[in-house]
């Protein structure tokens, strides 16, 4: 049984879903291999009341950090009630973020306004127990950074940064920091590329989202945490510096924002 092992300047996936359904059967296997590739802690975020014991399950197995949150994509599974369950897994189970909430104005059929409603809701709960947040943000930089003026927290990551310089410099003066994970892999994504070399080291986290946002190389199956490993690279390529650099900054980057460095 493998579990992970965090170091002083390893790797930490900030964003990984190891509870999900592509891993079962094959989970044991996943976290070994990214232990062997040198990643040191992963952060797995719930996305919905039904999931939030599996989630918890992924601490007690491989020692991963957790965050609870509802996310926006599963609008229509979530329940007035499940915003109490939250509460109470934020105040009785030692999460580092409140996540995976956010807005998504991309996909159709999500209410923005029941949306916007929920969100707000998690930003008041993450007032309340001084935790950050872990962002998806699709469609909705400016939105999103609204409500973060009106109720705000003390920081937290934008997953998969996906944004201008501009909102990324206005995520940065709130306190964030910015997911860089699969996009970057692709060579034809050369404004999210030029993003990952120009923005300040300081601002920058690795992530995976797997099984989600599968690298250039794997598109035929399910991403995986040891990918981190070669995004660092490709991370440290695009900017001229080298891996060890990279690895020393995310690892001091995500510590500092989930107030654990
Ligand atoms: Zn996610």
């Amino acid at each position: 049984m493998f579990r992970f092992l965090p170091d002083d300047d390893c790797l930490i996936d900030s964003h990984c879903h190891l509870d999900a359904a592509e891993f079962d059967g094959i989970r044991d296997e996943v976290v070994a291999e990214a232990v062997r590739l040198g990643i040191g802690q992963i952060l797995v975020p719930a996305v919905n009341q039904a999931t939030f014991a599996q989630t918890l399950a992924m601490r007690e197995r491989y020692g991963c950090w957790l965050a609870f949150g509802l996310h926006p994509i599963y609008l229509a599974q979530h329940l007035d009630e499940h915003l109490a369950d939250l509460e109470r897994r934020l105040a009785e189970d030692r999460p580092v973020a409140v996540g995976e909430i956010g807005l998504d104005f991309y996909l159709p059929g999500l209410d923005a306004a029941r949306q916007e409603a929920l969100f707000v809701e998690q930003l008041k709960l993450a007032r309340k127990y001084e935790l950050p947040v872990l962002l998806h943000v699709r469609r909705s930089q400016d939105r999103l950074l609204k409500y973060l003026r009106q109720f705000p927290v003390v920081g937290g990551i934008a997953h998969a940064f996906n944004g201008s310089e501009q909102q990324a410099a206005a995520f940065m003066a709130l306190g964030f920091k910015l997911g860089f994970g699969g996009a970057m892999t692709f060579r034809g994504s050369q404004r999210i590329r030029r993003l990952a070399a120009t923005l300040p080291l300081s601002a920058l986290v690795l992530e995976t989202d797997a099984p989600d946002m599968r690298p250039e190389w794997a598109q035929a199956v399910p991403n995986r945490p040891a990918n981190l490993a070669r995004f660092a690279e490709i991370l440290a390529e695009l900017r001229g510096t080298s891996p060890e650099t990279v690895r020393a900054a995310t690892h001091h980057n995500t510590l500092q924002v989930l107030g654990l460095g």
